[in-house]
């Protein structure tokens, strides 16, 4: 078939309105083709959007799922630099926020995206409204903000286009009761601190930030190496201590070089910013959850016994070791114990009180002052 040659007059009557996309689609019900453009489009994605977000939600909660939902959709939005360099071709040079309307009229007529009306914009900031997007109506039964479609191709078409990272929310929804999807974006530099503060928070999953080269052998989470280990490394290397100096020396060992690890891993977060010691703590405990050491089912202080409590489920090493019969987590104790020394400045010491390889429901572990200036 042949393709009409588009025109930046065509661009300038579809932006005001005079004319619309049916004048450029080509439908071939033969090959089963739909072509806007002379790219490949299709309608009606509700089973599809659908689909993206329940994939994400198997491991997931919705926020975050809607969260990973934005990630994938801010690949496409990357894509329209190519639009753009063709308007620039034909002499259109339209702003970020002129050339995000015009994107998503396009992505409108063609049943996809939502008809925006600018709310306000400066070189940093954009706001843009709309009465609904597919994606609100489609999983209105979440209840909550969805527009992670949106909010994707949002950042994806400002990065694109200004060479710049953009950061996008979504204020209002529909499908959380509000008249109508909000969407603020932000000019902003992801740096480390931002990051991680957001994976605290909980609007962020370290998934998101991990970069796996498996070509090139390479793990990279937030910019920072990293590697997969097996499981059973644990039992492994204690299975070895034990062999040259003995189970409690072993122990010892064990809780001492995790505790060292947990006070180096703080230093590192100071390095990057952070300065609350409770956001340094909880960052610690927070990737140390992700990273798939522990699930941590509760945390308690006692102020009149200056203890906290800390209770977890699935710990690293009773994973690893299964009903040993006796407590078996000393580098988990370890590595509470020196996160909170190296969170708070303060010297503790942490205890094993109860371990699912002993047979309890949980393990939990003390951390108390210590005065004493020794490390075990
Ligand atoms: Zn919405
Ligand atoms: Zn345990």
């Amino acid at each position: 078939m042949e393709r009409k040659k588009i025109e930046k007059s065509d661009f300038e009557a579809i932006i005001s309105g005079s004319k619309d996309i049916r004048d450029y689609m080509e439908i071939d019900p033969l090959q089963g083709t739909v072509s806007f453009l002379g790219v490949r489009t299709a309608s009606n994605p509700d089973y599809l959007v659908r689909s993206i977000y329940e994939m994400y939600e198997v491991n997931l909660n919705r926020k975050l799922a809607v969260k990973a939902t934005e990630q994938l959709f801010r690949a496409v939005g990357l894509g329209s630099v190519g639009l753009n360099n063709f308007l620039k071709k034909l002499g259109m040079n339209l702003s970020p926020s002129e050339f995000l309307l015009l994107v998503f009229q396009l992505q409108h007529q063609q049943g996809w995206g939502a008809p925006f009306e600018l709310v306000s914009h400066d070189e940093k900031k954009i706001v843009l409204r709309t009465r609904q997007t597919f994606e609100s109506q489609v999983m209105k039964d979440w209840k909550m903000p969805v527009c992670g479609i949106h909010r994707g191709w949002i950042e994806g078409i400002l990065a694109a286009i200004t060479g710049k990272n953009w950061f996008c929310l979504e204020t209002k929804c529909r499908a959380n009761g509000d008249d109508y999807c909000e969407f603020v974006a932000d000019q902003t530099e992801a740096s480390w601190k931002w990051k991680a503060q957001a994976i605290v928070r909980g609007d962020s999953a370290i998934t998101e930030y991990i970069e796996h080269k498996p070509i090139e052998g390479k793990v990279r989470l937030i910019d920072e190496p990293v590697v997969i280990m097996p499981r059973f490394i644990f039992t492994s290397m204690t299975n070895s201590l034990i062999k040259t100096m003995g189970e409690m020396s072993a122990g010892g060992v064990n809780y001492r070089a995790y505790m060292d690890m947990g006070r180096e891993n703080v230093e590192y977060y100071k390095k990057m910013g952070i300065t609350d010691p409770n956001t340094l703590a909880d960052m610690a405990f927070t990737f140390f959850s992700q990273m798939g050491w522990f699930r941590i089912v509760a945390m308690t202080w006692n102020e009149a016994e200056k203890t906290k409590t800390i209770t977890l489920e699935h710990t690293v090493e009773s994973e690893s070791f299964g009903n040993a019969g006796k407590k078996v987590c000393y580098g988990t104790a370890g590595l509470l114990a020196g996160i909170v020394e190296g969170a708070f400045g303060i010297k503790v010491r942490g205890k094993e009180i109860s371990c699912r390889s002993k047979g309890d429901p949980n393990c939990v572990f003390e951390i108390k002052n210590r005065n004493d200036g020794n490390g075990s």
